[in-house]
């Protein structure tokens, strides 16, 4: 087993839910945050803040200099080959919206079609059916195994050459379930399709390199790994960010303006109008250095005990059925408990300090593949402990003695 002891980085942790220690196995939704991304942030707004970029003046460069450095970090953490291939966006879904607003109403007409898998969570189904309503072309989608897996043969399948975008997720945040991502990328670039990966749930555990990868697009939101709300980033491969436009108007992305023509920046800032969230960069810049500070590869180490020895004792359990079981998954435990409905479990847990999700998860297509209308989901993140299963595992015991 690899150990971490990370709870007391985090201060949430210091106090009790309901009477209990509290045991967070919602990560999946959003992450908690550790002492270092809140003094970061604190710090900058009480020493460094202005509006970044317009500004001559000592505040605005230092805020503008903290700005960069964080689509540096942004950069490094996801191994880019150019700082100007990370966008800031205020999340994953924004990212996605912004490529299908862009990139998508530029280059998809009437009759292509898109590849997605049955396990996207909403925000990569529902950008890109909106522009099918406007544009006309045909979503295809590769259908999920009944343990959760996406077979590279189901997505392959789908190419022809009417196919000019493939747009999956890395990891299923329903399930876990971890994407054949590099091998739906060459088969993809094989035919020429450009490929978008969404790792909202893939970057917190484990390192992502999107040059090795070769992807297209990559987004994620910062909120889960660790950093605040209203933050993540776009990552675009140079050459692809340069054929696209603007997507939003406004101060900081353009060159000139008239009321005759407008020229625009180059990307990233042509994507980047209005005042960014300037203090929201410095504290995911934090969060990504906290990670590196651990190290990736040790983080997924002891995730995937977690994982393993909570799949051994949930499994074990009486009247516990797991929902995704394909053999490669990350961090993520779903479950549906016999006779009890989803809710009542999460709110029977809270009441022990417990906090998991029940529900779709955001991800209807993939709950009514597996003939589901909603799972109990434990996701974990790296101040978990194997006691955090056990506390979840008593829980589980006192749901069934409530409901026998
Ligand atoms: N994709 C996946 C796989 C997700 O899990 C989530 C968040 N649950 C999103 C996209 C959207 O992320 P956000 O709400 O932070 O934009």
């Amino acid at each position: 087993m690899v150990g971490l002891d990370a709870k007391k980085d985090f201060p949430v942790f210091d106090q009790r839910i309901h009477g209990h220690p509290l045991v967070y196995l919602d990560s999946g939704a959003s992450a908690q945050k550790p002492r270092c991304v809140l003094d970061a942030m604190t710090r900058f707004y009480e020493t460094d803040y202005a509006n970044i970029h317009r500004g001559v003046h000592e505040l605005s460069q230092r805020a503008t200099a903290h700005y960069d450095e964080g689509r540096r970090a942004v950069q490094r953490f996801l191994n880019a080959a150019h700082e100007d291939e990370i966008v800031f966006t205020s999340g994953a879904t924004d990212a996605i919206n912004l490529v299908a607003a862009s990139w998508g109403r530029t280059f998809l007409k009437a009759g292509d079609e898109i590849v997605l898998t049955q396990l996207e969570h909403h925000a990569n189904i529902v950008p890109w059916q909106l522009l099918q309503e406007q544009i006309g072309f045909t979503i295809r989608v590769a259908p999920i195994q009944s343990n959760g897996e996406v077979l590279l043969a189901d997505v392959t399948a789908l190419f022809n050459e009417k196919t000019k975008l493939v747009s999956v997720t890395h990891v299923s945040n329903a399930l876990g379930t971890i994407l054949p991502v590099e091998k739906i990328i060459a088969a993809a670039h094989a035919k020429n399709i450009p490929v978008l990966i969404d790792g909202s749930q893939a970057v917190s555990h484990g390192s992502v390199d999107v040059q090795k990868m070769d992807a297209d697009f990559y987004v994620f939101s910062g909120h889960k790994i660790y950093g605040p709300t209203g933050i993540g980033a776009l990552y675009g491969k140079r050459a692809i960010l340069k054929t696209m436009p603007p997507y939003q108007g406004g101060g900081d992305m353009i060159e000139s303006v008239t009321f005759e023509k407008t020229t625009y920046q180059e990307p990233p800032m042509r994507f980047e109008a209005g005042t960014p969230p300037i203090a929201e960069v410095v504290g995911l810049a934090a969060a990504l250095d906290y990670v590196a500070g651990i190290g990736m590869e040790k983080i997924a180490a002891h995730e995937a005990d977690l994982l393993a020895y909570g799949t051994e004792k949930l499994a074990a359990l009486d009247g516990v059925r797991l929902v995704g079981t394909a053999p490669h998954k990350a961090s993520i435990l779903s479950f549906v408990v016999e006779g009890v409905h989803p809710h009542d479990v999460g709110t029977i847990l809270d009441q022990q300090g417990i906090a998991i999700r029940a529900g779709h998860h955001c991800a209807q297509p993939a709950m009514e593949a597996l003939g589901l209308m909603a799972t109990v989901r434990v996701s974990l993140g790296l101040y978990n402990t194997r006691g955090d299963i056990d506390a979840l595992v008593d829980g589980l015991k006192k749901v069934r003695e409530i409901f026998s």
